[in-house]
């Protein structure tokens, strides 16, 4: 019997935590971090050290939301927290600010840019095979990534996924709005004129309000992956809006995407 070829729909796949892992490098970079801000201060404060751990946990996550409000997750923002955090805790411990001190916070923070992480863990389990699965099918695959221009164009670079997304298929922008994906969405259609059928577009993502709400808005179905509490970044506030459960599937990981796929689920 001939396999009938799927009609194609268009998939837009978010990068960070939902192809590859990220805020894991955040949390552990930041453990590090107040491991050794411990080891720098511990001495000066008589508070027990699960007190000063949680103290400090607390406010360099404060500190980085903070920040994050006018610095986006290019090279600055991170690492500038870290090295802010330690002139922070040196003056209120009124230590003389050591350079090469503050320049061990700032590497500690730009280790969450270390491409070798990347490299290492490479796409998250099953994402490979999904994306392969989806273009052996016909079908159109988009990235559409928040962030920082250099950040993002290595991360694709590293895990190979030009293999999977043509290059003007790729779109690294500040914000992800309604009027974006109804681009993705006109592209789409335009590139595939001859279907008859109307076909579903997808958005894949971890962030409600930035992978899924504006794509409904354009009229995209959604994917929303739910992410690892362990590494949840504080940085990115829990939505509060109530989930259209008939337009958005919410998915543990990727692997189950690829059941469904195959369970002729994504219609
Ligand atoms: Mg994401």
């Amino acid at each position: 019997m001939m396999r009938q070829t799927p009609v194609p729909q268009l998939f837009v796949f978010d990068l960070d935590d939902t192809l590859m892992q990220t805020t894991i490098d955040y949390a552990r970079a930041r453990d590090a971090l107040l491991r050794f801000a411990f080891e720098v201060f511990c001495s000066k404060d008589s508070r027990s050290l699960d007190e000063i751990n949680d103290a400090m946990i607390l406010e360099f996550r404060e500190l980085d939301r903070t920040r994050s409000q006018t610095l986006d997750n290019g090279f600055i923002r991170f690492p500038g927290t870290c090295a802010e955090y330690y002139r922070i805790l040196a003056a209120r411990y009124q230590m003389a600010h050591d350079p090469l001190i503050e320049q061990k916070f700032l590497a500690l923070g730009y280790e969450v840019f270390n491409p070798s992480h990347w490299a290492e863990r490479g796409l998250i389990d099953d994402a490979r095979e999904l994306l392969t699965k989806l273009k052996q099918d016909g079908h159109h695959l988009m990235l559409c990534t928040r962030g920082d221009e250099t950040v993002q164009t290595m991360k694709i670079k590293v895990l190979g996924l030009e293999e999977f997304f043509e290059d003007p298929d790729i779109f690294i922008v500040e914000k992800k709005t309604e009027e974006r994906f109804q681009r993705m969405m006109a592209k789409f259609r335009m590139q595939h004129a001859l279907i008859s059928e109307y076909p579903t577009c997808w958005s894949i993502g971890d962030w409600y309000d930035a992978d899924i709400a504006p794509a409904l808005g354009a009229g995209f179905k959604g994917l929303l992956i739910q992410r690892d509490e362990q590494y949840q970044n504080p940085i990115l506030e829990k939505s509060e809006i109530k989930i259209d459960r008939s337009r958005v599937t919410i998915v543990r990981d990727v692997s189950k995407i690829t059941t469904l796929y195959q369970g002729g689920r994504l219609k």
